[in-house]
């Protein structure tokens, strides 16, 4: 399955901790990387005051489930010594899956696509680098299905 991991670091050596994520994520069994995104610094979104974040978007190819995918991710937030404190706080990496082919999943602890996604540059901005024609075929609203560049161009600059 063809699936899109977006990735953050605010705390520490951010492009290092960016580096190891890759690194180890391409090291797991069931993953392959496909593409890595250019990164890109930006202002935290919600939570306490906090520093910068390095943004990218990894395009991956995987034999897992997507709920396989997320304990594999958060066993990597975890070896950078992640820890889940604050909401909305520092951390140290984020991975997150934007979108799993093209399931919709809604349960208490995996959400996908990302709901927030669609709104955030620092995820679009890297999504579309690397997949240029993407299309918005998993929303609900027949309308919406159009690429998905169309439809952020309406979208927030979330780093203001
Ligand atoms: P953030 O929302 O800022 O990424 P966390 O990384 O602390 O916050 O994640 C909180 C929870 O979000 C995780 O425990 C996970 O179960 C849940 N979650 C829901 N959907 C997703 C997704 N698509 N990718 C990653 N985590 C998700
Ligand atoms: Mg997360």
């Amino acid at each position: 399955m063809r699936a899109f991991v977006a990735i953050g670091s605010n705390i520490g050596d951010r492009l290092q901790n960016i580096a190891k994520a890759v690194k180890y994520l391409g090291l797991e069994p069931g993953i392959t990387i496909k593409k890595v995104s250019s990164l890109l610094e930006t202002d935290p979104v919600g939570g306490p005051p906090q520093g910068k974040f390095i943004n990218g978007v990894i395009k991956i190819e995987t034999a897992l489930s997507a709920r396989e995918l997320l304990k594999r991710l958060q066993k990597i937030e975890s070896s950078l010594g992640r820890a889940r404190t604050v909401k909305d706080g520092p951390r140290t990496l984020d991975l997150d899956i934007l979108l799993y082919g093209k399931s919709i999943i809604n349960e208490p602890d995996l959400t996908i696509p990302h709901p927030r996604m669609l709104e955030r540059e620092f995820v679009m901005k890297p999504l579309l680098e690397i997949e240029p024609n993407i299309k918005n075929k998993w929303s609900s609203q027949k309308k919406s299905r159009k690429p998905v560049r169309r439809l952020i161009q309406r979208a927030r600059n979330t780093n203001a």
